[in-house]
């Protein structure tokens, strides 16, 4: 396939803020194409069918993945997650910018596949906030919390497998980080 549009993954370690701050981007960067995963997650409250996730059973996210209509997927926390292949390559084709917002797991598959994509790894100020963040979204059982933060904290590792990091101290810096990483690999002269 012809890769025209950027493909940008955010990624980095649970309870880092990827969800808070890819909602943060989304209204200051429209031209951004978001993708929206599969889950096998049951919805929380307040998340919607289409707009935050396509929640599947296991069954249909087996399926799907036999069906290779998945263009990366992983089990996160004892859920499975996966980003639908034709919405990324459809836009991608038609030379306009994806954004994905996955776990490290996913976003090292979608490196295999998208060499020249852009991997911008968000990480917490401190693994203290990263606790707080974690226990503060309130959805987390005690078990739960456990299987996150220490997941989270051997995901650090990770770090130079990606070509940004960025600090989630403030949301709003946060994205005006990602937007200047954006606007410059736009602006990037195509290498080999
Ligand atoms: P949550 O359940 O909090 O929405 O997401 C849990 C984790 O799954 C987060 O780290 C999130 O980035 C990751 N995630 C969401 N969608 C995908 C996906 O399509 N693929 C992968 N590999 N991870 C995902």
């Amino acid at each position: 396939m012809i890769q025209t549009g950027l493909l940008i993954v955010l990624s980095g370690p649970s309870g880092a803020g990827k969800g808070t701050v890819c909602t943060a981007l989304r209204p200051t960067m429209p031209d951004l194409n978001v993708s929206i995963s599969a889950t096998t997650r049951a919805p929380r409250s307040g998340e919607a069918e289409g707009v935050n996730y396509f929640f599947k059973s296991r069954e249909q996210f087996q399926e799907m993945v036999e069906r290779d209509e998945l263009l990366e997927w992983a089990q996160v926390y004892g859920n499975f997650y996966g980003t639908p292949r034709k919405y990324v390559e459809d836009f991608l084709a038609a030379g306009k910018d994806v954004l994905l917002e996955i776990d490290i797991q996913g976003a090292l598959q979608v490196k295999r596949q998208f060499p020249n994509g852009v991997f911008i790894f968000l990480i917490p100020p401190s693994l203290e906030e990263l606790r707080s963040r974690i226990i503060g979204r309130g959805t987390e059982t005690e078990e739960s919390f456990r299987l996150r933060f220490g997941a989270a904290a051997g995901e650090l590792k990770y770090m130079d497998q990606y070509d940004y990091v960025v600090v989630n101290d403030r949301v709003d810096d946060a994205c005006r980080r990602i937007r200047s990483i954006i606007e410059a690999e736009r602006c990037s002269v195509p290498r080999n």
